[in-house]
């Protein structure tokens, strides 16, 4: 069956994840788009998907019968409803990260799936499919022992004037405070934010870089370290120590250069090239799963705990260096 799929927002990942649909991967074909500006829209449709219909409002291209699942890559605010309206109309949908804007958001979208009684929702954190991360699941899960550390670190070389302190944790952090997770299988129980000696580099409404320590129920200790003015390039670094050793997210492939006395790697600069892959695999599956009118991968309950994480670390960010709790309720039976 190829899966008849309507993107809503046509934005830079909404295109982009258009062009995978259309050019890239097998199992699904473009007939729908929408876009709060209807010429974006258009614009996408005449480039990637010539065939599709573009639809004035995405809760018009939810309810098309010829749209059997549908992508929500909107800005973060209409997530929520978008979502709810998908699992209303009992289509699959992938959600662009955040599932919602709020806790209670996302909490009103588990509940609807719920009740719903199956699966339906696939939340786009992207690493959980990025070969390097699932090698580097490989050795945690089966060679190094008990994990007791995690550091890891998230620099952007810069960032523009509209970024500000708590987007650190709502637009940067929150790939890896869900990874992370996915990573040791483990849930956290409190979050703390220290702030080191501000970059000179960082404009003023962001403090950078910043330190988040986070603690599992299992008792791992990880520090995050958000530095989004590194200059030096986007680099992702992830390195859990464990009882018996240690294991380390393998760095991007690149050429090594050796040449006028010294060896040297080039290291990217731009976030969508150091995931793309991902996305790839991660459409892949969302458009297998949906053939079968299901989900897969980072589920809505996922985008619920990562909803209610960033929140304390957010809280965290103005504390004064004090450890927020964390606290999750009860785990639906659907998503155990
Ligand atoms: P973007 O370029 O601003 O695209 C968003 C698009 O949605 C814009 O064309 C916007 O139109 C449109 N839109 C706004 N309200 C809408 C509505 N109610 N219905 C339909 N369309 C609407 O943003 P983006 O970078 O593509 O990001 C989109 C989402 O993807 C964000 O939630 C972001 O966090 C997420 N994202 C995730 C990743 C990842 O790594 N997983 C990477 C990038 C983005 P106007 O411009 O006219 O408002």
């Amino acid at each position: 069956m190829t899966v008849r799929i309507g993107v809503i927002g046509t934005g830079m990942i909404g295109r982009d994840h258009t062009r995978r649909i259309a050019q890239v991967l097998a199992g699904g074909t473009i007939v729908a788009l929408s876009d709060y500006s209807p010429e974006a829209a258009e614009k996408v449709r005449d480039e990637l998907a010539p065939d599709a219909k573009c639809y004035a409002s995405g809760e018009e291209l939810i309810a098309a019968s010829d749209v059997d699942a549908v992508l929500v890559c909107s800005t973060g605010s209409t997530h929520e409803a978008y979502v709810l309206a998908a699992i209303q109309a009992g289509k699959p949908c992938f959600c662009e990260k955040p599932l919602a804007t709020t806790a209670e958001g996302a909490r009103g979208i588990v509940d609807a799936e719920v009740a719903h009684g199956s699966r339906l929702v696939q939340v786009g954190f992207m690493r959980r499919y990025d070969a390097g991360y699932r090698m580097l699941k490989k050795v945690v899960d089966s060679e190094i022992g008990t994990p007791l550390i995690v550091h890891a670190a998230h620099r952007n070389p810069a960032v523009p004037e509209q970024y500000v302190t708590p987007m650190a944790i709502h637009d940067t952090m929150i790939h890896e405070i869900d990874v992370l997770r996915w990573l040791l299988d483990d849930d956290y129980v409190s979050a703390q934010v220290v702030f080191p000696k501000a970059s000179r580099h960082a404009h003023s409404k962001v403090a950078d870089p910043q330190i988040v320590l986070l603690e599992t129920a299992k008792g791992v200790r990880i520090d995050v370290e958000i530095f989004v003015n590194s200059r030096y390039g986007y680099d992702i670094q992830c390195q859990v120590v464990g009882e018996e050793g240690l294991a380390n997210l393998p760095e991007p492939m690149a050429v090594t250069r050796r040449q006028n006395a010294s060896v040297a790697t080039p290291i990217l600069t731009d976030w969508k090239d150091r995931f793309v892959d991902s996305y790839d695999v991660e459409l892949q599956a969302f458009i297998e799963a949906a053939a079968e009118g299901t989900a897969t991968g980072p589920s809505t309950w996922d985008g619920y705990v990562a909803a209610i994480t960033s929140d304390a670390c957010v809280t965290a960010q103005g504390a004064d260096g004090a450890v927020v709790p964390i606290t999750l309720p009860e785990r639906p039976g659907l998503y155990r």
